[in-house]
């Protein structure tokens, strides 16, 4: 075994994710002197919206947020940080690029996220398909799609943003597939002049191609991505194109937070952690913000960041600034997430061979053998390759109606060396 770089750190408030909320509960936290650890898995802050990359495009408010983070002689950035899992109620193992580091922390505050929901199709494994926010965060990072033609489908606002970034990086968008109707799109539409900053938005990203009640049922080729066959109403076009990209909206993280004892609700049919009006979870010691804590955007995320932080210095007074800002978001979350349910005649898509577990190779007609995640996981290895189920976990819930089980040590694949700092723990 390779020898293991062990460090033992500590901190008095440790923040999970460098999203919108983990940015902004860490300006929040560190203002009045405490110690902060900020850790994310990705090489850079930002969470998802603020990805960087060479095509990534920062607006003003995320620039402003990492500065004032960054300038911060009390806040510790650790990029490339995943957590492995917990080795007492208040010491975390974390695996960076070069160490193993048992990281204590006094309150903690879980910043992580959401991901985006990716539904079976027949072809959705060809090279080429990708989720909508996947295809989005691939461009960021430097994907040359200059001049391919693109489909992106599945639901909600993200797919005018993605439509935008793939234009403005030379793609030619052929159709934005929206699986809502035309209905509830216009009753979304509605009620945005409530969110003028909102409105103004769509106005900008208005998409020519954007077609309602329209699903991708199949993606056609040998080796890669040829054509798409699309359901639009009552009729299905087939189109030729280079890449689709299906995203069913968006599914709060929540395993690290249930793994420690928070309590979940559902919403949407998934997990969401439980919160009051300080962000408390119902664990002693640990506050949540952000998707985790329900799909909200960024704006919710960061103003619910700010109250978590300044609740978890025991200075909760100064978080009522932000309560506005959070119940103002939180209404056009609602609203939104209202507007764009998943239809139920989704779960028709796979076909009997349409792979649900793309990692280990396990069909929709093997799963529906079985009742629950754990027996599919004991039985097929559902669930056990490389996303350990974060992709057909997700999609095991939306088509089967299962739950998921608790997160276990590890949370996610790691080095047998920080392994052993668990063992040795
Ligand atoms: C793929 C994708 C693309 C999106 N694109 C857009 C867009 O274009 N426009 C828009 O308005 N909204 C977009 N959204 C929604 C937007 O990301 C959110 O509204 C906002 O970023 C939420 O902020 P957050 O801080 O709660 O979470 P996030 O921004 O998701 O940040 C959470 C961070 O925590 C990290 N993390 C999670 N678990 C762990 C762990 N165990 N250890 C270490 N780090 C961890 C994650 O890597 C991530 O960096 C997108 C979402 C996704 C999933």
């Amino acid at each position: 075994m390779n020898t293991v770089n062990t460090q033992a750190q500590s901190c008095e408030v440790l923040i999970i994710g460098a999203g919108p909320a983990g940015l902004s509960a860490a300006k929040a936290a560190a203002s009045g002197g405490a110690q902060v650890v900020v850790l994310d898995d990705n090489p850079q802050s930002g969470g998802q919206i603020w990805r960087g990359g060479p095509f990534a495009d920062l607006p003003a408010v995320a620039l402003d947020l990492q500065r004032a983070v960054a300038e911060r002689a009390n806040i510790r950035l650790l990029p490339s940080a995943k957590v492995v899992g917990m080795l007492d109620a208040r010491t975390v193992l974390v695996e960076t690029d070069t160490a193993a580091i048992r990281l204590h922390w006094r309150t903690l505050i879980v910043c992580s996220g959401a991901r985006e929901r990716l539904l079976p199709f027949p072809g959705w494994t060809l090279p080429g398909v990708t989720g909508a926010g996947g295809l989005q965060a691939l461009i960021k990072g430097g994907l040359p799609v200059q001049g391919q033609r693109i489909v992106i489908a599945g639901s909600g606002p993200l797919l005018f943003a993605v439509a935008a970034t793939a234009r403005k990086a030379g793609a030619q968008v052929l159709l934005v597939a929206e699986q809502v109707s035309l209905a509830r799109v216009g009753r979304f539409a509605r009620k945005l002049p409530l969110w003028p900053s909102k409105l103004l938005q769509a106005v900008q990203l208005r998409d020519g191609a954007y077609r309602t009640s329209s699903t991708v049922l199949s993606v056609q080729g040998a080796d890669q991505v040829a054509s798409v066959t699309v359901r639009q109403g009552s009729r299905t076009v087939t189109l030729d194109c280079e890449r689709v990209a299906v995203g069913y909206g968006l599914v709060p993280n929540t395993a690290l937070a249930q793994a420690l004892g928070c309590g979940v609700h559902t919403e949407e049919g998934v997990h969401a952690i439980t919160v009051d009006a300080q962000q408390a979870t119902t664990q002693n010691g640990i506050f949540a913000a952000g998707e985790c804590t329900g799909i909200g955007g960024c704006e919710r995320a960061m103003a619910q960041g700010s109250i978590a932080g300044f609740a978890a210095i025991g200075e909760p007074h100064l978080a009522r600034a932000y309560e506005k800002d959070r119940r103002y978001w939180s209404a056009f979350a609602a609203h939104t997430n209202a507007c764009f349910a998943l239809d139920a005649s989704l779960k028709d898509l796979p076909a009997p061979d349409t792979l649900v577990c793309r990692c280990e190779d396990v069909s929709h007609q093997t799963l529906q053998r079985y009742s629950s995640w754990l027996e599919a996981k004991i039985h097929s290895r559902c669930g056990m390759g490389a996303c350990q189920g974060k992709v057909c976990g997700t999609a095991a819930q939306f088509l089967y109606g299962w739950q998921m089980p608790e997160a276990r040590l590890p949370f996610t694949t790691a080095r047998i060396g920080t392994l052993a700092v668990a063992d040795n723990a």
